[in-house]
């Protein structure tokens, strides 16, 4: 079995790998296992130096990495190199931060001493997607690596040069062999590996189906899982909002990654005396992005990431047409060999349409119009997601109160479009996952929270 590279901006093949060996892996899982005894007695100075040299390394190689990533998935090569140096921060947040989110806490009780210690699991399976084939293993593996854990990484088939690349770096900035560790295997046959007795936890970044597979393997076998999955972000633009810089904000969420993002924005949900105004900047906006050759620094949207996956796309675009949505831009699959969509408005968009009820996985708008905050409140909470969200208003505590208040979801901004940022906790609820990376919350996932008390 192989695992193809192919370049979806001209359809090249980059290179073939074989999949890994059923020898192969015991060998790793072993090389793992017995690493993790010397890993986790490494003490955190050591640790921490270990990786404020990865994130130098990051930046010394900023253009070598950048240009790995948009080879392999077709990223536009400014966002790519906008990965690189988020790795970097992340990897110097937690070298900084991870000795004392770990800190033993002592509590006052009865006993002469009771405390709370943060102690590592082991080795930790790491499920990850190509859409940011760098950036999603940094924020696993920063605080995973620094807490004493040790990590194996199953990236997506697609983006195996970046999983290699990715375990080259760790030896390089000086990591023991064995602490991280990748491996090549389709998804599909990533369950059995979840229930090896030296796995002691699994942490899936992908879609909710995905999700669903390895949320089961885990719980077979009693272990420890966060889910990181899928989004329908809903982006409240209320009758108060500043429009052009909803327009220039909402334009940003969405063309992210070619909107191949799993907190982008996805619908819009207008109030209507501001509608008209919102739909024609919101266009005009999107039609001028630089759809092109994404090693090119002003192309703003590169090709998807394969041509399956525009398919996909595409077919959610025509059933929602089909359904009664209107096609306000794009929505043609353009000729030649990349893997292209156009940037694409939809409006009109109900319930029992994929633009309101799926995730649509490119740069397509659905635009929802309401009549009111009460309203564009229920559309937003409408759906079987949880990721991210975002309400603009020039009333701040407006924007804080329903933020807050009234959006189910991981994370709400106002006036701004949703990112991830290291010191911030990140994660979803309902469909879009369970369990937080990043921050304090993030470090904390696979540890032992142990208690011991002296009498
Ligand atoms: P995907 O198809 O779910 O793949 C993600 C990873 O899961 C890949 O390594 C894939 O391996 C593996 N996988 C697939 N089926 C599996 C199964 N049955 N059991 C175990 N592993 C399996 O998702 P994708 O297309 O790469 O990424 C897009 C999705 O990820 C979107 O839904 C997006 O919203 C979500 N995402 C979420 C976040 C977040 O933080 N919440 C971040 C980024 C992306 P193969 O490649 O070998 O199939």
């Amino acid at each position: 079995m192989t695992l193809k590279s192919i370049n979806p901006y001209d359809g090249s093949l980059i290179a073939s790998y074989d999949q890994v060996s059923e020898d192969k892996l015991e060998e790793l899982l072993d090389k793992s296992a017995s690493q993790w005894v010397e890993w986790r007695a490494t003490p955190f100075n050591k640790r921490k130096s270990l990786l404020e040299e990865t994130a130098k390394i990051l930046r010394d190689r900023k253009e070598q990495y950048a240009s790995l990533i948009t080879r392999e998935i077709g990223k536009a090569i400014n966002e790519s190199r906008g990965e690189i140096e988020k790795c970097a921060w992340v990897c110097e947040y937690y070298a900084e931060n991870a000795q004392r989110f770990l800190i033993s806490e002592e509590v006052a009780t009865e006993y002469s001493k009771a405390q709370i210690d943060y102690q590592p699991l082991g080795p930790i399976l790491a499920v990850m997607p190509w859409n940011f084939p760098f950036w999603q293993v940094f924020r696993f593996a920063a605080p995973n690596l620094m807490a004493g854990n040790v990590a194996i990484l199953k990236h997506a088939s697609n983006a195996t040069g970046c999983s290699l690349a990715i375990q080259q770096l760790f030896l390089d900035a000086g990591f023991p062999e064995g602490t991280f560790l990748s491996l090549f295997l389709r998804g599909s046959e990533t369950s059995k590996l979840i229930s090896d007795s030296r796995i002691a936890g699994v942490t899936l970044t992908g879609s909710t189906l995905a999700g669903k597979a390895v949320a089961e393997a885990a719980g077979k076998s009693i272990k420890k899982s966060v889910l990181e999955l899928g989004g329908s972000d809903p982006y409240l633009i209320l009758e108060d909002a500043d429009i052009d810089l909803a327009v220039e904000k909402c334009v940003a969420g969405r063309l992210m990654n070619a909107g191949q993002s799993c907190i982008g924005a996805k619908r819009f949900i207008v109030v209507a005396s501001v509608y008209d105004k919102f739909i024609k900047k919101f266009i005009a906006k999107m039609k001028m992005a630089k759809v092109g050759d994404p090693t090119e620094d002003d192309t703003h949207v590169g090709p998807l990431a394969s041509k399956q996956f525009r398919e996909e796309l595409h077919f959610q675009v025509e059933k929602s047409i089909e359904k009664g949505a209107v096609l306000e831009l794009g929505g043609e699959v353009p000729e030649g060999k990349g893997a292209f969509y156009p940037p694409t408005v939809l409006s009109n968009v109900s319930k029992g349409m994929p633009a309101y009820d799926e995730e649509l996985f490119g740069p397509v708008a659905s635009v929802i119009m309401v009549d009111d905050e009460d309203a564009a409140i229920e559309v937003a909470n409408d759906t079987n997601f949880g990721l991210g969200a975002a309400v603009f208003t020039t009333d701040l505590k407006r924007g804080e109160r329903i933020a807050s208040d009234s959006i189910r979801a991981g994370a709400v901004f106002v006036n701004d479009f949703v990112k991830s940022d290291p010191r911030l906790p990140f994660g979803g609820i309902k469909e879009s996952g369970y369990g937080r990376e990043l921050s304090l919350y993030g470090i904390r996932e696979f540890m032992n929270v142990k208690t011991v008390v002296v009498s």
